[in-house]
């Protein structure tokens, strides 16, 4: 019999629900049982692909291809899962799914409405993650806040899913904003009852409710929250700001919520196994190091666009004993002002991640330019690796406005150009070169002393590539490929030998990344980046 538990958030978004979901996965795996988890995000669109970073954050890219929630992103970190599109549900999914049905003729004769199609599409579908992956347990993150109109189909099938799967089945998790007010150090729980009041409005009592604030919640404001939430003290959680978020689950179980969760789910978990975990949560606490990225980007603004890249290089940086503190820079800030260049001299190493579009892209040219001639270790991922390409081919190769056809589609030399199968695409929606393939690299290569094998698979999400027309002359000039797809028409990483540490990939590690086996790559520059700090001649890669 597979079990519920469906997260749901108050007061505000961003108030954590994705770090809790993960977070009572965490307590229930190391108790020896299977969680899986679905996100459902009640927004319109069929998938995250389309929308900018800026508003929603990174997208997340699955092993299978899907452009998802990045919160799907902390559930693999957390649980090492690698979950699928499917675990992803969007108000865009579900309608164009009963939509579909209803023109083919699968519900002739009848009226179709909200209740029961739409929310038995939902509840269908988080019924089949659970047992697509033999799970023991479903947690469901329903996106956005408690009272929010477009959440109303989602709580709706939650609720019903009570009735149909029994009180012994399901839970209910509730996490809301307890603020502390500036001026008298106070906790406010009103906005948090308030939103207890709405889900109740709708007919779901809370089982556990997580309050969120800064500082430990004291006693006294806990027992008001179970007094108002109608729940034992025992269900009330304290989920104040941690140091790091991995320490998030060792927090609340200590607190009694992983105990709490499975005796109502009857589950009987005696012992639990949380000393590999604890080993990195120490490495990241606890670091011996310290190294300073400068992440040059287009989305600098937001520091979740890069969230899955933050977190590899945090895992890198745990992996070698070292803090990463990351500075997002503003690309344009370089094309503006270019002798704000100079700056990146402070920094232990240069990061450029992904993008899209010609804004910014000077200015990052301009930060690997810096870093080659330099000599600062530098990584570049997937835009990274296009624009490491460029500056290459026009300040060494002497490709004189070499680009990416993205930038300027009149480029005399467009070194990096839309790959032929794109031609002709016109749907925006899940149409790049996405999800896992295979890479194989060359041996006595960066790339191998870092991967250690020949093939391995990895994750993309480009529609450009390098043009084939342009390999020679810039194998010619020193750039070395070293990695490539299996029928090596397509470069998959680049490197220069006689840097110290100057390595690109057209794929995205990060999203493979997780805690105590970090992405290569990502751990392979953390480790240049302090190991040039210490003075090194070369940088060690174990
Ligand atoms: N804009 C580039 C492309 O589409 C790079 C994409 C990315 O960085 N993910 O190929």
């Amino acid at each position: 019999m597979v079990k519920y538990i469906f997260v749901t958030g108050g007061v505000l978004s961003s108030v954590g629900k994705g770090i809790l979901t993960s977070s009572i996965g965490k307590m229930l795996q190391v108790r020896g049982l299977k969680p899986t988890v679905v996100k459902i995000d009640p927004y319109v669109n069929v998938d995250a692909g389309t929308m900018n970073p800026y508003m929603h954050g990174e997208v997340f890219v699955t092993d299978d291809g899907g452009e998802t929630d990045l919160d799907l992103g902390w559930y693999e970190r957390f649980l090492d899962l690698s979950l699928k599109q499917s675990n992803n549900l969007t108000t865009g999914t579900v309608y164009k799914s009963v939509i579909e049905k209803e023109r083919h003729g699968d519900y002739l004769g009848r009226c179709v409405q909200i209740v029961p199609h739409i929310t038995n599409e939902i509840k269908s579908r988080i019924k089949n993650a659970g047992k697509a992956l033999g799970a023991d347990v479903v947690l469901t993150e329903v996106g956005g806040t408690v009272g929010d109109i477009e959440g109303l189909p989602f709580l709706e099938a939650i609720r019903q899913m009570r009735m149909e799967e029994g009180y012994e089945n399901t839970l209910y998790a509730h996490v809301a904003l307890v603020p502390i007010l500036d001026v008298t150090q106070e906790m406010k729980t009103k906005p948090l009852q308030h939103s207890v009041n709405e889900l109740r409005r709708i007919g779901i009592q809370p089982d556990i409710i997580a309050a969120r604030s800064a500082q430990m919640i004291d006693a006294e404001t806990l027992r008001k929250i179970a007094l108002f939430g109608t729940i034992p003290e025992s269900a009330v959680f304290s989920a104040y700001n941690a140091d790091s978020v991995y320490e998030v689950p060792l927090i609340l179980d200590k607190q009694g919520m992983g105990d709490f969760v499975c005796q109502r789910l009857g589950f009987n978990c005696t012992t639990k196994e949380y000393e590999e975990w604890q080993t990195f949560v120490n490495a990241i606490i606890n670091p011996e190091h310290e190294v300073k990225i400068a992440l040059v980007g287009k989305y600098a603004g937001l520091t979740d666009s890069y969230v899955s890249m933050s977190e590899a290089l945090k895992h890198g940086g745990a992996a070698c004993k070292t803090k990463v503190c990351i500075t997002y820079l503003e690309a344009e800030k370089f094309e503006k002002d270019p002798q704000c260049i100079k700056d990146l001299s402070n920094f232990d190493g240069i990061f450029v991640p992904y993008g899209f579009g010609p804004r910014g892209t000077e200015g990052k040219i301009s930060a690997v330019q810096y870093a080659r001639e330099n000599d600062i270790p530098f990584l570049g991922i997937c835009y990274g690796f296009q624009l490491a390409t460029i500056e290459f081919a026009r300040n060494v190769c002497n490709l004189k406005d070499a680009n990416s056809t993205e930038i300027n589609p009149d480029s005399p030399h467009p070194v990096i150009d839309l790959m032929p199968e794109q031609r002709g695409v016109e749907y925006k929606g899940a149409t790049m070169r996405l999800g896992t393939h295979k890479i194989h690299l060359q041996p006595n290569s960066i790339a191998f002393n870092l991967y250690k094998q020949e093939e391995f698979m990895e994750r993309h999400r480009h529609r450009f590539e390098v043009n084939l027309d342009y390999v020679e002359i810039l194998k010619k000039n020193g750039l070395v490929f070293s990695g490539k797809s299996t029928d090596g028409r397509r470069m998959e990483t680049l490197e220069l030998p006689d840097k110290y540490f100057y390595f690109a990939t057209q794929f995205h590690g990060e999203f493979k990344s997780r805690p105590g086996r970090p992405s290569p790559a990502y751990r392979g520059f953390i480790q240049a980046c302090i190991d040039r700090k210490l003075g090194k001649p070369n940088p060690t890669f174990v």
